[in-house]
């Protein structure tokens, strides 16, 4: 992975975890703890191929019922018009 931000051009990329939350179909799964390269300076984050294709398979899995979440988690939704 090139070490230089593609958004801001910043140089300095930290290792890290974090949530990643994948969307599709108007479903959603939201996977913790995704190793990803943060730019300290704007925040933008950066994940492997092999990360994000993982990640797609498993939301595959679970759509198609072969497999069970480890939990389920109740959202609050609002609709910004409303508030
Ligand atoms: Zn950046």
């Amino acid at each position: 992975m090139s070490e230089q931000c593609v958004f801001c051009g910043h140089k300095h990329l930290v290792s890290k975890e974090t949530r990643y939350i994948y969307q599709k179909d108007g479903q959603m799964l939201i996977v913790e703890h995704v190793p990803c390269t943060e730019c300290t300076f704007c925040g933008e984050q950066y994940f492997d191929t092999m990360v994000l294709q993982k990640i797609e398979i498993e939301y595959q899995s679970i759509s198609q019922q072969q497999k069970q979440p480890q939990r389920m988690l109740q959202v609050a939704v609002e609709e910004f018009a409303s508030i």
